[in-house]
């Protein structure tokens, strides 16, 4: 049985773009007699808004969607991230680090990453027990993953694209990530992976702008034990002129097309899904 999931962040309205990703998983679970599950991605106190969750139902079933009840609302779960997360501490994976930003950029090795901006040095990494425990006690904080530690208790990893077929995953080259903050105790790779693993999700569908994330989501399931889905990473959809939408893009929101006046049916054909069946 095949469970397809859309999972955007309450942080703007919904646009084109989230019509398009929404369909893709939509039709995805329909094709295949499968089922469809809405989670709302809401992790972040301060980006996220009550308000933008609310629209995200409104312009779904307008759209013409149906989701399986209860949605699950990822601030409600913390508890199942610090489980998580305190798995990968008491393995030896985790550590605190508080270095600034500023010192990050000043002290990173030349070769960038591009996807990810500086790969972190690992100042922090060699801290002895004591001063570990000082500073996660007393200062700002940040926990990030020994991604060598990780990747050697690991091995070689593979995950599968629908248009990529076997990808050999890398995480290595984004280096020690943070997977949870004081301010947020948990991180999208930890939340996303493991709800994927607790709602049973089977084909992950979502934009390319997250095939590299993918890699450090392998490496995750694999260090907890968790099953790996099959992917489905689509293009991003593009204005005329070639750019992303954004959130910027008010014009192009669900709510606007709907409030000028466009039906469900015009939407789902400005994003290739004309033949649409309800
Ligand atoms: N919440 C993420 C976003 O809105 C998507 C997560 C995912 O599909 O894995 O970009």
């Amino acid at each position: 049985m095949i469970v397809t999931r859309f999972a955007p962040s309450p942080t703007g309205l919904l646009h084109l773009g989230h019509a398009f990703s929404a369909l893709v998983a939509y039709q995805a679970a329909r094709e295949a007699g499968g089922r469809f599950l809405l989670r709302i991605e809401d992790i972040d106190p301060v980006r996220c808004k009550p308000e933008y969750t609310q629209a995200i139902f409104t312009d779904l079933a307008w759209l013409g969607l149906a989701w399986e009840e209860p949605v699950r609302c990822q601030s409600d779960h913390g508890a199942d991230y610090a489980a998580a997360l305190d798995r990968l501490r008491e393995m030896g994976l985790l550590y605190p680090c508080a270095c600034t930003r500023r010192q990050i950029g000043e002290l990173a090795a030349p070769q960038e990453n591009d996807e990810a901006g500086p790969v972190y040095p690992g100042t922090c990494r060699g801290l002895p027990e004591a001063a570990r425990a000082e500073l996660a006690q007393t200062r700002a904080c940040v926990w990030r993953l020994d991604m060598a530690q990780a990747c050697a208790r690991v091995g070689g990893l593979t995950w599968h694209d629908a248009g990529r077929g076997e990808v050999v995953a890398d995480p290595g080259r984004f280096g020690d990530i943070v997977l949870a903050r004081k301010d947020v105790p948990t991180s999208y790779h930890v939340s996303v992976t493991v709800d994927d693993a607790l709602q049973g999700v089977s084909l992950v569908t979502r934009g390319e702008d997250l095939l590299a994330a993918t890699d450090i989501h392998r490496l995750l399931q694999a260090l907890l034990g968790l099953p790996t889905p099959r992917y489905r990473h689509h293009p991003l959809l593009r204005d005329a002129s070639g750019r992303r939408f954004a959130k910027r893009d008010k014009a192009l929101t669900l709510r606007a097309l709907r409030q000028a006046g466009r039906s469900p049916q015009d939407v789902r054909e400005m994003v290739g899904f004309g033949d649409f069946s309800l």
